[in-house]
């Protein structure tokens, strides 16, 4: 094993040993958590490596940066999510290699989402990306939909061919009411999620929690974590 793989193996051993840990705590099965974890700045070798050790789920946040890298990986068994904020010249590219996109915030991108899907034959799974300290009508600094906003974008995915509704998506806010608080955070989101499903009950996927706080989100019920730094080392620069 090269010695980055070994990190990598070791990385995510400590990270696996986290989840198990938070699902014990919170009475949970390790089954009902979905790891994915976030290559973004990181090259396709260790994407590579990260396939060969088990990881089934990856994400990135920039288009640029992850079409070159998902083409480079389109031998390998893996779901590509992508988190970032998503402009609409982007969308036809990246409904090329993602499997989910988890950062639907506007019903704009919900169209254009849909008619690139159907152009490419593909079908996209949306997670709502909820900005949980935006007034309403607003939208967060790092994007996402007000909770008030999230029925009417929800009937917008269902309704569009070539997407299905996944879920829910929050990252804890910075600022706001709930800053410091990421376990009130993410169970208001389990809150907004229940809510969502008594029209849409297969839209279940509840995305929250990165490396600093994934054992809050494990506690408040999330189905998926997205873990970046605690699997692949501090990033340099923006990521
Ligand atoms: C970068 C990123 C993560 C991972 O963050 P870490 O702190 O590195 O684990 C999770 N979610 C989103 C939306 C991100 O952009």
């Amino acid at each position: 094993m090269t010695d980055r793989k070994a990190e990598l193996a070791a990385n995510l051993a400590a990270v696996e040993e986290r989840i198990g840990a938070a699902c014990a705590a919170a009475g949970r099965k390790r089954e009902e958590l979905t790891l994915i974890v976030v290559t973004k700045t990181y090259p396709a070798s260790d994407v590579r490596f990260l396939s060969e050790l088990g990881v089934r789920h990856v994400a990135e946040n920039r288009d640029q940066d992850a079409a070159p890298k998902a083409a480079d990986c389109s031998d390998l068994p893996l779901d590509w999510h992508f988190v970032g904020q998503l402009q609409t010249n982007k969308v036809r590219s990246v409904v090329g290699y993602a499997d989910v996109v988890q950062s639907v915030d506007r019903v704009k991108l919900v169209t254009a989402l849909s008619k690139e899907a159907v152009r490419a034959g593909r079908e996209i799974g949306c997670l709502l990306q909820v900005a949980l300290d935006a007034g309403v009508g607003g939208r967060g600094d790092r994007g996402g939909v007000a909770p008030e906003g999230i029925e009417e974008l929800a009937a917008s995915v269902a309704g569009a061919p070539g997407l299905r509704l996944g879920g829910l998506m929050t990252v804890a806010p910075l600022t706001g009411a709930y800053a410091g608080r990421q376990q009130a955070a993410f169970e208001r989101l389990m809150d907004l999620s229940t809510a969502l499903r008594v029209a849409h009950p297969a839209a279940n996927m509840v995305s929250a929690g990165m490396s600093a706080d994934l054992e809050q989100a494990v506690a408040a019920g999330a189905t998926h974590v997205r873990v970046g730094t605690a699997v692949l080392g501090v990033r340099r620069g923006l990521g």
